[in-house]
């Protein structure tokens, strides 16, 4: 089911996309879509982000630290500081 507007899903978009696409792959960091709300949210920035940051959360709970993140997705999407 396409996990915005609950119609089948025919898609899935993985959450990093580019160079940490595989990473996206291998942890599962992968949202059902169906190819509408795929075609006009892959490149929402809103959408985007709030995936980005949503999920760096959850993984870092996950496998331990944002070092690690950092050193796996090349990035920070998190602009607080972890308490
Ligand atoms: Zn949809």
């Amino acid at each position: 089911m396409c996990c915005l507007c609950s119609k089948w899903s025919i898609t899935k978009h993985e959450i990093f996309g580019g160079r940490n696409r595989s990473n996206s792959i291998k942890y599962g960091l992968i949202l059902p879509l169906c190819l509408n709300c795929h075609i006009s949210h892959q490149n929402d920035k809103v959408f985007n982000d709030y995936y980005h940051r949503l999920v760096q959360e959850l993984w870092e709970r996950t496998y331990g630290s944002r070092e690690n993140f950092i050193k796996i997705f090349g990035k920070n999407y998190l602009t607080y500081n972890k308490k």
